[in-house]
Order: structure tokens, then C-alpha cells, then sequence
């Protein structure tokens, strides 16, 4: 959902713009469903808010462009207005495919977070792998007549496989967060 940030607070918009086609929502249509509507200037009205026991008329309505603004002066969210009319945010933007019509273009190309995650764990893997690599080399590694120098370049590569392990595991741990916001965003996905 688009929502505005404006100086009064939070406003929904709603793209009619994106909505598919014969079934464009105008503000017309929306204000057919609203109580005591009155208009308030040109592209501006009010009404009574459909989410909250609104004696005076605290919702307004204002048609900017393609997109139709709400904003209740009690505090109700936008989402909540759009719900108690019945509306599903869903059929009106295109972040989510619309329910019948033709599609539109995604606004925003959604980050593929599986694909995030496979890229941090390969590249985990890459450290992890050469860390062992290296300690298991130092493991079997008889230090003994080494001089103070090679001894010296030998803790330093020690120290940084041990830094590449850490940084493995911090790699696979974000590797996770985005294995389970992907999969979180396929349930809802399913769910929605
Ligand atoms: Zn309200």
C-alpha cells in the first residue's frame, strides 16, 4: 500500500491509475459508499469515517491526480478505512497481482531475498572453506626451526583464518534472516 507521510499524518493513496481497467475506482465510487459526504472545494470532500463511530464528518477524501487520498482525524489507519468498505488493498495496487483485468508493471522490482541469502551463503562458504583450509595446513604444520619471521607471517594467516570463520558465520547468519523473511514473504504471499 502507498502510504503518504503529510503533515497532518498518514494518508492512503490509492492509485486509481493501476486498478484494472473497467473497474477503476474514481472517487466518485468511493464517495457513493461514504456518509455525509459534503464537498470541501473542488477535488476535496468529507464524510463520516466508515472504521470509527465518526458523529462529525472526520474523514477526508481528496483526489490528487490518479490517486485518491484518505485521511481520518480520529487516527484510523488508511488500511482500516479501505477494509470497513469493503475494499481490498490488494485489487487496488499492483504490488499484488490484481484480481481480474490486465496486470500492471510492478512498481518496484521486489528483492529477491532466496536469491540474497544463496549469494551470502556461497559466499560464507568461500571463507569457511578457506579457513579450514589454512588451519588444517597450521594443524599438521611442525613449527619447530622456524625463525621469528615466518613464525610472525604464520600467526598473522592463523589470525586471519580464524577472522574469515567469524566472518563466515556472520555471513551465514544473514544468509538465515533472509532464508526466513523469504519464506515469511511466501506464506503471506499464499495466505493474502
Ligand atoms: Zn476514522
Amino acid at each position: 500500500m502507498q502510504v503518504l507521510q503529510t503533515p497532518y499524518g498518514l494518508e492512503c493513496g490509492l492509485d486509481t491509475s493501476r486498478i484494472s481497467q473497467g473497474e477503476a475506482m474514481t472517487s466518485t465510487d468511493l464517495l457513493r459508499q461514504l456518509d455525509g459526504v459534503k464537498a470541501r472545494g473542488s477535488d476535496r470532500w468529507s464524510a463520516r469515517c466508515p472504521a470509527h463511530a465518526d458523529k462529525s464528518p472526520s474523514l477526508s477524501i481528496r483526489e490528487a491526480g490518479s490517486r485518491i487520498l484518505l485521511h481520518c482525524f480520529a487516527g484510523c489507519e488508511p488500511e482500516k478505512i479501505v477494509r470497513a468498505l469493503s475494499l481490498e488493498l490488494k485489487d487496488l495496487f499492483s504490488d499484488s497481482p490484481p484480481s481480474q483485468g490486465q496486470r500492471f508493471p510492478p512498481k518496484l522490482q521486489k528483492l529477491d531475498l532466496a536469491a540474497v541469502a544463496f549469494r551470502f551463503e556461497l559466499a560464507a562458504l568461500d571463507r569457511r572453506l578457506r579457513a579450514e583450509r589454512v588451519l588444517t595446513g597450521v594443524g599438521a604444520f611442525n613449527g619447530d626451526g622456524m625463525n621469528d619471521e615466518e613464525r610472525d607471517r604464520l600467526m598473522k594467516v592463523v589470525a586471519r583464518s580464524y577472522e574469515d570463520r567469524d566472518r563466515a558465520e556472520f555471513l551465514e547468519t544473514l544468509a538465515d534472516d533472509f532464508r526466513v523473511k523469504a519464506l515469511h514473504e511466501r506464506t503471506e504471499r499464499h495466505a493474502a
